[in-house]
């Protein structure tokens, strides 16, 4: 089995052209899939290989002088769970749409360790606020108990609902957290910024670090990810629910049509009576093959040794992740 691995880190690249141009040759030659997103202001990654290519890129990272002593991530997968290998550059690592020389990862709000936030939660002060910086898709399927959502669509839009709702911070403590780490090293800087909250914190190593460590905390439900997984179970709790026939459910299905691709939730029963349909207008549309259909599996469930050998090709493509790349 090999891996997935899921990065970041804010530091002053010069030359993003040259740094991309590396990292393509690099991955390209150790055969991982993924995405890499380069600025000015940092790298910002999630790519997929066998165990030796993961390890490989790890150790030419650390004798990299930017990039040496990254924090990263893995979970079990490989370059199946990518379609292909994109390294891009762009102005912010994570599009918030505000220039990082006026927002700087370097204003970020002070970190807390997992075991920190865990305490925080337990002890429950009156005055702490717990704020989920995802979207709500992301939120649909799982969060931190009494957390607020900022029900945002785009990370773009969470400054404007930091602006909007100015109020619900006001000498609070604000703890707050996201898939990995990244949007709230910069989301933190903004809350912290306005001069409102009494503290901010974020959680360091995001929702990732938080249930390795506390699979049975706080935190309920899946993690949204952002390869063929598309949500990780962290416990047996389910906060989604069917967009057909409102029964619990976790599991994100993309659209049969590829015309639409829309990202619902489903139940089993709905999933195959719709064939995979996002709803009865799509359902006819394919049964009548007027539109394009998705031919490939839009998932692939979380390996296990058995089922992993044989996980198939996947067809979501990059467009669809980058859409809403973390
Ligand atoms: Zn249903
Ligand atoms: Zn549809």
């Amino acid at each position: 089995m090999g891996k997935i691995l899921l990065f970041y880190k804010y530091v002053d690249v010069q030359d993003p052209e040259a740094v991309a141009a590396w990292q393509r040759s690099l991955c390209t030659e150790l055969g991982l899939s993924g995405r890499i997103i380069l600025a000015t202001e940092g790298i910002n990654g999630t790519l997929g290989g066998s165990d030796e290519a993961t390890d490989e890129y790890i150790k030419q990272m650390n004798v990299h002088q930017l990039f040496k002593n990254i924090d990263f991530k893995t979970a079990p997968g490989d370059e199946r769970f990518f379609p292909r290998l994109r390294v891009m550059i762009k102005k912010e690592i994570v599009i918030m749409g505000i220039d990082p020389t006026t927002l700087k990862a370097s204003d970020s709000a002070p970190y807390v360790t997992p075991e920190e936030a865990h305490e925080i939660i337990k002890n429950g002060s009156k005055d702490l606020v717990i704020l989920d910086t995802r979207n709500e898709y992301e939120i649909e399927i799982g969060t931190f108990e009494n957390s607020i959502s900022p029900k945002t669509r785009y990370f773009r839009e969470f400054p404007a609902y930091i602006d909007n709702n100015l109020e619900t911070f006001a000498d609070k403590e604000v703890l707050m957290f996201c898939t990995g780490g990244v949007r709230c090293e910069r989301a933190s800087a903004y809350l912290k910024n306005k001069g409102v909250a009494k503290k901010v914190m974020h959680i360091q190593g995001g929702i990732h670090r938080y249930v390795e460590q506390f699979p049975d905390g706080f935190f309920k439900g899946s993690n949204y990810v952002f390869d063929a997984r598309v949500s990780q179970k962290v416990n047996d709790v389910v906060l989604g629910s069917c967009s057909q026939c409102s029964t619990p459910s976790d599991y994100y299905v993309n659209c049969k049509n590829a015309e639409c691709n829309n990202q619902f939730l489903s139940c089993e029963t709905c999933k195959n009576q719709l064939q995979e349909s996002c709803s009865k207008e799509c359902s006819e549309l394919v049964d009548t093959q007027k539109v394009v259909i998705r031919t490939k599996p839009s998932r692939i469930d979380p390996p296990s040794p058995s089922t992993f050998a044989d996980a198939p090709v996947l067809w979501r493509d990059c467009a669809t992740l980058e859409k809403k790349s973390d």
